[in-house]
């Protein structure tokens, strides 16, 4: 299927980009404030030239562009287990978007749908969760999960010891590259 972004550039939110020390979630510095495009097209982060969203790869009906949906969407292979990521670009969009809601109950049922709001980007508790098969949804919260079936609360674990190590050896080191990113301010050379 041959299609091109035209005039969407959702993932430059979305995406995550260590050599700009851009986080995911948040605006990029190189992103056109006059439209869609990006200031640094010919030099632009591998991980940017690399990246095609699930609407480009032709894995979603033409009018479900991301900037239509609101939403940048992925299949991720994470080892055997394959996800889906939706990873919203417009605040409320999961929420409101039956077209969302649609798709995310379509692949729920073969594997789980992840869905990331755009809020508190900076929270390392960031909320998130995940749709499961048979109307079970995580909701994810730092080191806790509830659990919740046909939308009733079913009950709240906590990660084990050795979860909860991983988990904070990460955040420290996470932490450690935003300080740095914000003593060095951002990039604008790549
Ligand atoms: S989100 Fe998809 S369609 Fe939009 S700019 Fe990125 S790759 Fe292109
Ligand atoms: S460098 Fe360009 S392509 Fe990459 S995120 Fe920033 S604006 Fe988008």
């Amino acid at each position: 299927m041959d299609r091109s972004c035209g005039s969407c550039s959702s993932c430059c939110t979305v995406l995550r980009v260590d050599e700009l020390q851009k986080l995911g979630g948040v605006s990029c510095v190189h992103q056109d404030q006059s439209g869609p495009g990006c200031s640094v097209h010919a030099h632009r982060p591998a991980v940017c030239r690399g990246y095609h969203c699930l609407w480009l790869k032709g894995g979603l009906p033409e009018g479900s562009r991301p900037d239509q949906l609101g939403a940048v969407l992925d299949v991720i292979h994470d080892g055997a287990q394959a996800r889906l990521e939706i990873r919203e670009c417009r605040a409320g969009a999961f929420e409101a978007s039956a077209e969302l809601a649609e798709i995310a109950e379509r692949y729920r049922v073969t594997m789980p749908v992840r869905v990331t709001d755009v809020a508190a980007v900076l929270d390392p508790d960031r909320p998130y969760r995940v749709l499961l098969p048979g109307s079970e949804e995580h909701r994810v919260r730092g080191e806790w999960t509830e659990i919740h079936r046909g939308g009733q609360w079913v009950e709240t674990r906590r990660l084990s010891w050795l979860e909860r190590w991983t988990r904070r050896s990460i955040l420290a080191w996470r932490g450690r590259r935003l300080r740095r990113a914000r003593d060095q301010g951002p990039s604008r050379v790549l």
